[in-house]
């Protein structure tokens, strides 16, 4: 005889209200239960899932949709804060470049994703190419010195 599940109806986890028992069961035979999201999407889940301790790794708090979302979410942050430390980075080494390169590279954006954010096509991040080079970089393209030493040989 199976057992009874404990009624879990109206309990929360995170977004997620548990509304109403599946007839579906785990192979350990724990019961799965309808969750409505505070989106409003549905989630089955199984009882082992709904836990309070967010520390657990299977714990469910959302529907797949918002799951996904906020996954996204949190790899746009890093991203950010990334690009955050990277540009930084380069105003703290370009400042010890000051006099001993071109003004003009000073005034190039930091990275590559700030000059895409400013319309640029070159940046400088006060940094040597795998060659040793101190330059500006185009976007997607890397080191401009690089880049004129390998058109160099075409026009002569
Ligand atoms: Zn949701
Ligand atoms: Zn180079």
């Amino acid at each position: 005889m199976p057992r009874k599940p404990k009624n879990r109806v109206g309990e929360i986890y995170g977004k997620l209200t548990v509304i109403r028992l599946s007839s579906r069961r785990t192979t350990a035979g724990n019961a799965y239960w309808w969750c409505l999201c505070s989106c409003g999407k549905e989630r089955e889940v199984s009882s082992d899932s709904l836990s309070k301790n967010s520390r657990k790794k299977k714990s469910v708090t959302q529907c797949k949709k918002c799951a996904q979302e906020s996954t996204l979410k949190g790899l746009y942050k890093k991203i950010d804060h990334q690009e955050k430390i990277r540009r930084a980075t380069a105003t703290k080494t370009r400042s010890l470049l000051e006099g001993k390169v071109p003004k003009d590279w000073l005034k190039l954006p930091l990275t590559d994703s700030h000059a895409r954010e400013l319309g640029k096509k070159h940046f400088f991040r006060g940094i040597k190419c795998l060659k040793g080079h101190l330059s500006p970089y185009r976007i997607n393209g890397g080191c401009l010195e690089c880049a004129s030493q390998q058109q160099k040989p075409k026009h002569s």
